[in-house]
């Protein structure tokens, strides 16, 4: 059996500018091969993720070109929030937002955070990912542009490390996608330099030590991993 996502339109609703790297980059250029459309949303600005040895006076900006070049690389079209780091919440206004983007891209599978991550931005995106995944096909929720047919399925991405008891549905083979996954990452220069930092752990490191952990559970090289939203009405039958 293999996985296709030819007649897809992928959206990974991430917190940071860099997390799609490190979490699911990998499927979404395998579902940009198969030739889907592939959506990237950041939340926040990235403005706290200040390493010691950067001397720039807007670091969300750099962050703001740091992800276009990244998405660039994939082929992604980037969708940004603007939240400041550590202010992003749950409100009607965020989720309204998120469901007339939903209603414009038509996505077929979203891709959130797991509410068992470690970081505070990552728990509140996952809930508004969420919320207006389900929000979107209701009427009743009004925005500039109609009611979704059916909400779109939700993945929630592996968390760092496997850590928070999250435990993987499926496994997505990125062997062939490491390289990328790679490049990508190397777009975020403010925080790569970030990896003498001793409060840091080193992205590059993170990122290969994940897809490889998760590829060692399934017999390939690298593999990402996720978790369906098991809910009512949510979960599809294939
Ligand atoms: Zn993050």
């Amino acid at each position: 059996m293999r996985l296709c996502f030819e007649q897809d339109r992928l959206l990974a609703v991430m917190a940071h500018p860099d997390d799609a790297e490190l979490l699911c980059a990998g499927t979404l250029a395998r579902a940009k091969r198969d030739g889907a459309a592939i959506g990237i949303v950041v939340m926040c600005r990235g403005d706290k993720g200040v390493g010691s040895s950067f001397t720039g006076a807007d670091l969300a900006r750099v962050r703001q070109e740091e992800a276009s070049a990244a998405a660039e690389v994939l082929g992604a079209k980037l969708f940004s929030f603007n939240a400041d780091d550590g202010e992003l919440f749950d409100s009607y206004g965020v989720r309204k937002q998120l469901i007339e983007l939903y209603r414009q891209f038509r996505p077929t599978l979203v891709i959130a955070h797991a509410a068992e991550d470690y970081h505070p931005d990552h728990r509140a995106a996952s809930t508004i990912a969420e919320a207006a995944t389900w929000f979107a096909a209701s009427r009743g929720h009004v925005t500039e542009s109609p009611a979704l047919p059916s909400p779109p399925k939700l993945w929630l991405a592996d968390t760092i490390n496997a850590t928070g008891g999250l435990e993987p549905d499926i496994y997505v083979d990125v062997s062939d996608q490491v390289e990328l996954k790679k490049k990508m990452l190397s777009c975020h220069r403010s925080q790569l330099d970030r990896g003498g930092d001793a409060d840091f752990s080193p992205l590059s490191e993170l990122m290969l030590r994940q897809c490889q952990l998760r590829g060692a559970q399934t017999g390939v090289s690298a593999a990402e991993a996720f978790r369906w939203h098991h809910a009512f009405k949510r979960i599809g039958a294939f």
